[in-house]
């Protein structure tokens, strides 16, 4: 099998029926670069900028940021890159940020974590804007926020870019070619007010890890919770099915960078619900570059409204089966 995935590694995922399926994969380290031409992704969906900062003893500083992001964007020789801005705090805490105000969180994965810290601590976002923005040099940029619950949040991130972007023009700096700035759709209130943010992002990522564990109300580290919820529960699937008729006819670029794309069922059914970018871990590119070749929209989304319509007792079953009769 692996000798299998190899062979597709240059080949570009289309369906039967003849759809590129864009087929990205996750990263956060400069080692994880290594994977991209290995596996043979079409770039990075999401690189999570804050491993970075959990690997360091103390605040890295904006000259080892650049330097980083730098790197990530030279392996990734032209292919895209969507870089998320710091997602600490919370449980992913960092001992050289007032711990005391992180300690206090209750429930660390609803507190004061990713967006909401880095807006309040304004110079960590600010130095981290210049450090993409100088990096990008000459070259097009794509930044997304975490945690992004209402459109002012974006408004305000982006607005430290802005600042940021004119500080370097003045300063007659080399800037990137192009910015494209994106929200990560996690929190279901953002799912709400969809026509309010639309207009301001080029695009939106779904990020079905914590999207499940906030539409469940179901801790997404709790290994006694794991089994419980499915990915491929009415619940999840009518809520993104709700995103994506709500997204269709604007020109914005719908992805998922989730777990949940990285799973063959769940990106059979991500993609019978029209979501056409998943960003997964590497090493199941290969395996879902696989399945993208398998597959017929038309056939997968049609059984998708009617699972959704009428839902079966299992839909994970009924998946099962369906892509058991069609060899996938
Ligand atoms: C997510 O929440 O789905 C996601 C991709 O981000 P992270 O796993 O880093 O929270
Ligand atoms: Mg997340």
């Amino acid at each position: 099998r692996q000798a299998a995935y190899a062979e597709l590694r240059d080949v570009e995922p289309f369906t039967r029926c003849g759809t590129r399926i864009q087929v990205m994969m996750n990263a956060g380290l400069r080692d994880d670069m290594a994977n991209l031409p290995l596996v043979g992704a079409d770039g990075v969906g999401l690189f999570r900028t804050e491993f970075q900062f959990l690997v360091s003893a103390t605040l890295p500083q904006r000259e080892r940021q650049t330097r980083l992001y730098r790197d990530v964007l030279e392996a990734a020789q032209g292919k895209p890159v969507i870089f998320r801005t710091v997602d600490i705090g919370g449980d992913k805490a960092v001992p050289y940020l007032a711990s005391d105000e992180s300690e206090n969180d209750e429930n660390p994965a609803m507190g004061w974590r990713a967006l909401r810290l880095a807006l309040e601590r304004g110079g960590l976002l600010k130095a981290q804007a210049r450090a993409l923005l100088e990096a990008s040099a000459g070259k097009p940029l794509r930044v997304m926020f975490p945690m992004v619950s209402e459109p002012w949040e974006f408004d305000a991130a982006k607005a430290v870019f802005d600042e940021q972007l004119a500080f370097l023009r003045k300063q007659k700096k080399q800037l990137p070619d192009e910015i494209h700035y994106g929200a990560m759709l996690e929190v279901p209130a953002l799912a709400e007010v969809l026509d309010l943010i639309i207009p301001k992002v080029s695009f939106l990522s779904i990020g079905t890890n914590d999207l499940t564990q906030f539409l469940f109300a179901a801790d997404r580290a709790n290994p006694k919770l794991a089994a419980r919820y499915d990915w491929l529960s009415p619940a999840i699937l009518r809520f993104l099915r709700r995103v994506v008729q709500s997204t269709t006819g604007h020109t914005i670029d719908l992805g998922v960078c989730g777990e949940m794309g990285g799973r063959k069922l769940e990106a059979l059914a991500l993609m019978g619900l029209g979501i056409h970018r998943l960003s997964i871990t590497p090493v199941s590119v290969g395996p879902i570059k696989e399945l993208v070749r398998q597959i017929d929209l038309k056939q997968i989304e049609d059984a998708m409204t009617g699972w959704l319509n009428a839902p079966p007792p299992s839909i994970r079953e009924a998946m099962t089966v369906w892509a058991q009769e069609r060899d996938i």
